[in-house]
């Protein structure tokens, strides 16, 4: 069976002093528009208690356009400026909803760089791609091939903290269905990323533990340099590059790892770790892990979705490490560095692969009660709301331990 998707392909690319400059414009207008737009809902708000939609900061912004102080509004394509209040209108909709929190406002140092293009407002010819208020195509690097005869519908620039500039381009793709067969549970740990039921474990990227090492370092080079001060600069340029490093190998590990799961496999178990994890730790090597499960659950639930396949997502409130994935006694209090022990009835376990079985077990238990735990399609592009409401479906069944 063959399914049609949308699917980003994100290359870099590298822009002329003319395109960079025209890129930079767009972003400070972006971040301009956006701002006085949601200071405009936000006041209209606490004023009147009136609710402005993106059609009235529409209207808004051709009136900003107008004026003398704004003009150079029109001086970048407006396409990314209309895009930037669609966003807004889409962080308001989920702030509505309660799943996230109030927007804010987009800051020149901390906010992420990148401007939304619709067909609108870019020409493609021939593997070509040409922007809006620019004379040249962009310079791509094809890392890899569009799918075959693939035109872009939307088409996304970025430049990250290391000045690295991106082109994504959203196209339609095929997937093709094979069946599968089988379930497996997993477990994220610190030692290794991942432990599966069936007792593999995933190691972390190659080269990961010395990129920590030197982003520490770096990072403790920042802290010293004088604020304002050229060599801050300078420092900060490569706390980023470093970070982008760590966080470009872990994508494509990730990457290969989910597409590996869904292909294998028809049915995957993880636990809901926002539960598991509210207790606060500021080390370095636990942020990065944190952001990585994020990332691994987002890959995971698209995926599966493409492939036909189910994401079953159980509630951590069962202790899954002290718990005999054999017999179903519960074992005493475990610190940490105990990574294998043994049960009375005799069983002799690794803690995360018997944490790994637990989960798959709890998985068992909400299928075989027939409930229909397909998670939420068409969400893939926050991951937000098919995480919040497939939970407690998927919880429905576990047995009380
Ligand atoms: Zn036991």
């Amino acid at each position: 069976m063959a399914r049609v998707v949308k699917r980003a392909f994100k290359y870099r690319f590298y822009p002329t002093g003319e395109q960079a400059a025209q890129l930079l414009r767009t972003f400070g207008c972006i971040r301009l528009v956006y701002n006085m737009a949601l200071q405009a809902r936000t006041e209209a708000w606490t004023r009147r208690q009136e609710r402005i939609n993106y059609n009235a900061t529409s209207a808004l912004l051709t009136g900003w356009k107008r004026t003398d102080d704004l003009a150079f509004l029109n001086e970048v394509s407006c396409v990314p400026l209309q895009q930037a209040l669609r966003h807004l209108q889409n962080a308001y909709i989920n702030f509505w909803a309660r799943r996230a929190k109030h927007p804010t406002f987009k800051s020149r140092k901390r906010s992420r760089h990148s401007a939304e293009y619709t067909a609108s407002a870019f020409r493609w010819r021939d593997g070509t791609l040409t922007l809006a208020k620019m004379a040249e195509p962009l310079d791509i690097v094809w890392s890899r091939p569009l799918p075959d005869g693939a035109s872009p519908s939307t088409v996304t620039v970025s430049c990250d903290r290391a000045g690295r500039w991106f082109v994504s381009l959203l196209c339609d793709d095929v997937i093709t269905q094979t069946p599968a067969t089988g379930m497996v549970g997993i477990d994220a740990g610190l030692d290794s990323l991942l432990t599966l039921s069936t007792g593999e474990k995933i190691t972390n990227p190659r080269h990961e533990r010395a990129d920590r090492q030197r982003l520490a370092r770096a990072q403790r080079g920042l802290a010293r340099k004088q604020k304002g001060s050229a060599n801050r600069t300078k420092a900060r340029v490569k706390v980023a590059r470093i970070h982008a490093r760590i966080a470009d190998r872990r994508r494509d590990h990730l990457h290969q790892l989910t597409t590996r799961l869904v292909r294998e496999t028809q049915a995957i178990v993880i636990e809901d770790l926002a539960v598991a994890n509210m207790v606060k730790n500021h080390r370095l090597a636990r942020a990065i892990s944190d952001a990585a499960w994020r990332q691994f659950r987002t890959m995971l639930e698209y995926k599966a979705a493409w492939y036909g396949r189910d994401l079953i997502v159980v509630d951590r409130w069962f202790p899954s490490t002290r718990l005999c994935s054999a017999c179903g006694a519960l074992a005493q209090k475990m610190p940490l560095r105990v990574r294998e022990w043994t049960c009375p009835c005799g069983a002799v376990h690794d803690r995360d692969v018997n944490a790994a079985r637990n989960i798959l077990a709890a998985g068992l238990a909400v299928t075989a009660c027939g409930d229909d735990v397909r998670p939420q399609r068409g969400t893939s592009r926050t991951g937000q709301s098919s995480a919040k409401q497939e939970t407690p479906r998927a919880t429905k069944g576990i047995p009380v331990l």
